[in-house]
């Protein structure tokens, strides 16, 4: 048994909390008796554990970059109590078999839910779709397919996607980005990129693809979902779906809310990413996106890169930046320090809807009696230097080093396990 003193809630109250075997067995306010052994939270919020859609933990196939051990371990340092493992593995995870080792893998961490994503197509080649049914059906229960880091591009292969999930109530989790207008592309496609003679990624090539899909999804009535959305005309277009009742949810990383194109000025490949950074005028677009809930959650994009793959030339160097460990605190520096959304907003964001949004059941429920024990400790007014190498995570790509940044996790409790 676990018992949790004077731990302040989202929505302000204060409360003491219990937690026996996997559960929360009792929440009552805060009856200011010190307890044996207990938990004194006084100061620090307690919260459900945080979900992300949108992580990359490379195994199989690239475990110099990261495991589903290392990954789960900073997914748990980073408040998260579950991930979703993308299928850009090697092999891609487009078969029952692949996804089943991955789910395995996170059974075996015991440190977080790993929930593996499906590829929509085999081995994410945009031609022939994967093996959506037996992922479905497999001990892993895939609910999200996905091609991310790359773009399920050909309209009629997402029709068929779109149309194949609908039966099971799955969704496509879709990396917008046209190919043939980002051929060889570097970083978004403006002033900078003019000055500094990168080739461009305009924002048209994320949202054609956005465009497209929102009508492909209210056609066959299915579910679609935006992988990071980066654009202030992303945001717009899917304002203007939800208007219409379609189908549509969004996510935004905590690099977009907060980094912008001008600071790759210096060529320094850690700001090398996909989607890439856009300017101040986006980046406010989404932050009020966000607040609005048009863009329906935070997701991390993590994507782990050994130290050679980012400390490169930057023509050379690898798209992507980890995310686990920073995400809480740059949402708390670009949402709430801003006072554009509340805690509640928050964990809304970050814990409610995506778990909402995959199915989750266990995930990002109220803290209240006979519900699973997934939450999380953090102190809102501590602060932080981030420290490259000090994260779990076995890959170091974060753009945050040296920053200072707010709030800390102090606890993680995993199905009742601290
Ligand atoms: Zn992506």
């Amino acid at each position: 048994m676990i018992n949790i003193i004077n731990a302040k809630l989202a929505n302000g109250d204060v409360v003491d909390v219990q937690i026996n075997g996997e559960l929360i067995t009792k929440v009552s306010p805060a009856a200011g008796t010190k307890i044996k052994e207990a938990i004194d939270a006084t100061g620090k919020m307690l919260l459900p554990g945080l979900v992300d859609l949108h992580t990359h933990l490379r195994e199989p196939g690239q475990e110099d970059a990261e495991t589903v051990l290392t990954g789960s371990k900073s997914a748990a340092a980073g408040g998260f109590t579950a991930i979703s493992s993308m299928a850009n593995t090697n092999p891609v995870a487009d078969t029952a078999g692949v996804v089943e080792q991955i789910y395995r893998l996170g059974k075996a961490a015991g440190l977080c839910d790993v929930n593996p994503i499906g590829a929509v197509t085999k081995g994410l080649d945009g031609e022939k779709l994967s093996e959506i049914g037996a992922m479905a059906d497999s001990i892993a229960k895939v609910r999200i397919f996905s091609d991310d880091g790359k773009c399920v591009s050909d309209p009629l292969i997402m029709r068929r996607a779109l149309e194949y999930v609908k039966t099971f109530n799955g969704i496509i989790a879709q990396h917008a980005q046209e190919p043939r207008l980002t051929v060889d592309a570097q970083m978004n496609e403006g002033s900078v990129s003019a000055r500094i003679g990168l080739k461009g990624w305009p924002a048209i090539a994320e949202e054609a693809i956005i465009a497209r899909d929102i009508l492909l999804a209210e056609h066959v009535q299915s579910r679609l979902h935006i992988c990071h959305v980066t654009t202030a005309g992303g945001v717009d277009l899917i304002r203007w779906a939800k208007a219409r009742g379609i189908q549509v949810t969004a996510e935004v990383t905590p690099h977009h809310l907060l980094l912008t194109d001008d600071l790759v000025e210096n060529y320094d490949p850690i700001y090398k990413v996909n989607p890439p950074l856009r300017t101040q005028k986006d980046v406010m677009a989404l932050r009020e996106g966000l607040a609005e809930g048009i863009i329906d959650i935070v997701a991390t994009d993590h994507a782990p890169h050994p130290t050679e793959d980012k400390d490169c030339e930057w023509h050379s160097a690898a798209f992507g930046m980890v995310g686990l460990e920073t995400a809480l605190s740059v949402v708390v520096k670009t949402m709430i320090e801003s006072k554009l959304m509340s805690w509640s907003d928050l964990v809304n964001r970050m814990s409610i809807k995506p778990a909402q949004i995959a199915g989750y059941q266990q995930q990002g429920q109220e803290i209240a009696a006979n519900q699973p024990a997934n939450l999380i400790l953090i102190d809102p007014s501590a602060t932080w230097q981030v420290n490259p190498k000090s994260l779990r995570s076995k890959s170091k790509n974060t753009p945050f080093g040296g920053m200072q940044l707010p709030t800390t996790v102090i606890d993680v409790f995993y199905n009742g396990k601290r």
